[in-house]
């Protein structure tokens, strides 16, 4: 039987730290409860929000509908062989939990997206990413429900339609589907560990570690995210607030007038990547704070509420920082960050 919450409080459930209620609502452990939610009046009458960890979404207001917080999990093997495993979790498992399974197995492929907040089913939403490597190369398939007519369906890796930081999921069918599981193929032996980054290579140096294995690669990745980004039980953040752009030749020549070493790195369609949070610190706004919200002083990207900070002020600051980037470098920056 459904329990359906009312005027629920939805600050432990955002890594923003929003003080914001939900009009209802609902926990879902298992499809068979999530089609039982289908057929309810409360979801039909309502408009609804799937929610993971409530780490990659910003509260702008009270939500007057439905919140469905995904709390499906389980983790399956479905096939292995010598070399490699396919593995399928609920999309309800923390993310990092999973990963440190896999790690724990020395099963390769996602130990780079160690310590990465959330659910297993969100990690396809935007195709999640850290330190050279996305979760595309090892998806296999994405497991869903149609909220509309409650049928199930499979998509392959193509199907999603994965690009930086986007799906298939944020675009043509956002809000339409359910992600129900998420299935990996991880390698057994073999692994081919991606230690591209400079930041992964001295950890390892400074731990003495000569060939890298999964777990000391994981052991890197979780040493530099403490290291370099605000722990949201600590500061209420959401990571990223803007994905980095792509620009043209046009306009990086424009920049590198102006800022010869200009950072960049290679982007998709021939494009070239700048960091967001280069650009947003040329603007001087890193470190800046008002009232109880701000900029984080080491991670220009990163928007920050140290408490109390209302969601629509932080959006406010959003806009304020993608107008100064616009006016400065004639760059639109889009929100990583769903805003909701
Ligand atoms: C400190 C910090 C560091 C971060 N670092 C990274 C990073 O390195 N790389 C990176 O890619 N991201 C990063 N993020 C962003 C975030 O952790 C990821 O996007 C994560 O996958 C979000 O998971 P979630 O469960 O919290 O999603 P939520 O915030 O709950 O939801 C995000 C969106 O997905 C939808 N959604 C969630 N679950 C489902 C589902 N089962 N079915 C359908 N829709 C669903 C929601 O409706 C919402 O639109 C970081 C965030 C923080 C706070």
């Amino acid at each position: 039987m459904l329990s359906f919450e009312e005027n629920a409080d939805l600050f432990p459930y955002n890594t923003f730290r929003i003080n914001a209620y939900a009009r209802y609502l609902v926990r879902i452990k298992s499809i068979h409860e999530l089609i039982e939610l289908l057929q309810s009046s409360v979801f039909k009458q309502n408009k609804h929000l799937v929610l993971g960890g409530g780490s990659n979404l910003l509260l702008t207001d009270n939500f007057d509908g439905l919140v469905i917080k995904n709390e499906i999990k389980g983790i399956t093997t479905l096939a292995e062989n010598d070399a490699h495993i396919i593995v399928t979790s609920g999309s309800g498992e923390n993310w990092h939990q999973f990963v440190q399974h896999c790690v724990t197995n020395n099963w390769g492929g996602i130990e780079n997206l160690s310590l990465i907040p959330g659910t297993v089913g969100a990690a396809p939403m935007q195709n999640i990413g850290a330190y050279g490597v996305e979760i595309k190369e090892t998806l296999q398939t994405v497991e869903a429900v149609e909220l509309s007519s409650g049928r199930s369906r499979i998509f392959t890796r193509d199907e999603c339609k994965f690009g930086y930081r986007e799906s298939i999921f944020k675009h043509e069918i956002k809000d339409k589907y359910f992600i129900t599981g998420v299935t990996l193929r991880l390698t057994k032996r073999n692994h081919i560990m991606n230690i591209s980054y400079g930041a992964i290579r001295d950890v390892l140096k400074s731990n003495d570690v000569e060939t890298p294995t999964i777990q000391a690669v994981s052991d890197a990745v979780i040493a530099i995210r403490r290291s370099k980004l605000p722990d949201p039980a600590v500061i209420g953040n959401a990571g990223s607030f803007f994905k980095n752009p792509s620009i043209d030749a046009e306009k990086l020549d424009f920049i590198k007038k102006q800022y010869p070493t200009v950072p960049t790195f290679p982007g998709e369609h021939g494009l070239t990547k700048v960091p967001a949070g280069w650009l947003i610190e040329q603007c001087g706004w890193k470190g800046k704070t008002f009232d109880s919200i701000g900029v984080h002083k080491d991670q220009a990207l990163v928007l920050v509420n140290y408490g109390g900070g209302k969601g629509n002020d932080i959006w406010n600051l959003a806009m304020q920082i993608r107008e100064s980037v616009m006016n400065k470098f004639n760059i639109n920056l889009h929100p990583e960050v769903n805003i909701i």
